[in-house]
């Protein structure tokens, strides 16, 4: 199979669905990170590029790890929209990379409107991709992906329908976050708790949750035609 996930911002990935992507990719599917904004507000010192240069390095490294294919969209942190120019960049990026599933974040309970536009950018973009009438550079998809909606950050209101154990794929995890180095002192400024110990408390509770130690948890929106459960296999 071939699963892409899609984060609103560097790390997002990360802290949601990195140790089920890390499982999907040793299990011998082909696996890819996409990434909607630059992250450019990410940091309480440095000026937008430079930041955003820098979270765009972290953000390939951490990639690399699980030997994801990699995607950088490039918007504005904070500002993205959905939009038709927008739109059609989402499908194109689609095409290129053709997944069975799309891994995004859930449009109906997140907080963050980057969050929000991105997982409805990916809903209101998934059929299109196979419309041969909607011209991007590449040719359209064969198959409608599977859209699967990851955690929300610290899992309020988020309502999870599969749980993922990534117990052994924690290391793998821990690394890839621990590539945002830049966003390391901002975090324990802003929550007073490591980027890793962030995604360690919320994938320690979906353990506790669903009998393991580590776990990621998803749900699967229940619409046409995404009730479908062709590809939408979890790890
Ligand atoms: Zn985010």
């Amino acid at each position: 199979m071939r699963v892409m996930a899609f984060g609103a911002h560097p790390d997002d990935i990360e802290f949601l669905c990195a140790g089920t992507l890390a499982k999907y990719s040793s299990q011998g599917h082909k696996v890819a990170i996409a990434i909607s904004t630059n992250g450019e507000v990410g940091s309480p010192d440095l000026s937008k590029d430079e930041t955003a240069a820098i979270r765009e390095k972290e953000a390939r490294a951490s990639a690399q790890i699980i030997n994801a294919d990699f995607f950088w969209l490039g918007y504005p942190d904070e500002f993205l929209f959905n939009c038709e120019e927008v739109r059609l960049h989402f499908i194109e990026i689609i095409r290129q990379f053709r997944p069975d599933i799309i891994i995004c974040p859930d449009k109906d309970t997140d907080y963050h409107p980057d969050h929000i536009t991105t997982g409805q950018i990916i809903w209101d973009t998934h059929v299109m991709v196979t419309v041969p009438n909607i011209k991007t550079q590449s040719p359209p998809c064969d198959l409608i992906p599977d859209i699967i909606f990851m955690d929300t950050v610290t899992g309020v209101n988020f309502h999870p329908e599969f749980y993922v154990d990534i117990t052994e794929q924690w290391e793998a995890k821990s690394e890839m976050i621990a590539c945002h180095k830049s966003q390391g002192k901002w975090m324990v400024d802003q929550y007073d708790m490591s980027c890793v110990d962030l995604g360690k408390t919320q994938s320690r509770l979906r353990g506790l949750q669903s009998g393991c130690k580590y776990a990621e948890c998803f749900r699967r929106p229940k619409f046409y035609p995404g009730v479908t459960t062709r590809n939408g296999l979890l790890p």
